[in-house]
């Protein structure tokens, strides 16, 4: 093993979530603050919670919003035309 070139050990390096939740782990950093660890992540809780992260939510949200009225402006066209469609057809066998 090389004497240098290795960084600082620390075996029991303090780890804090922002749920509050605290247990040691070993790493290069004496100490670590997560967002999400596996007593508040939803995969083992089981309950819906959003790490939003940006806005993210929103946008996607305001995305869908957006989608949704395009395809209903797709539709009243798509009716609009038949109608003339009809229309046209009926003046031409007059
Ligand atoms: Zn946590």
């Amino acid at each position: 093993m090389k004497t240098k070139g290795h960084p600082k050990w620390y075996p029991e390096a303090h780890v804090t979530c922002a749920c509050g939740a605290q247990f040691t782990t070993g790493s290069t950093s004496p100490t670590i603050a997560v967002e999400v660890c596996s007593t508040c992540h939803p995969l083992w809780t089981g309950q819906q919670k959003f790490l939003d992260t940006a806005g993210r939510v929103e946008k996607f949200n305001q995305r869908a919003a957006m989608a949704d009225k395009k395809k209903a402006e797709a539709a009243e066209r798509k009716t609009r035309k038949q109608a003339e469609q009809a229309s046209e057809a009926g003046s031409a066998a007059l």
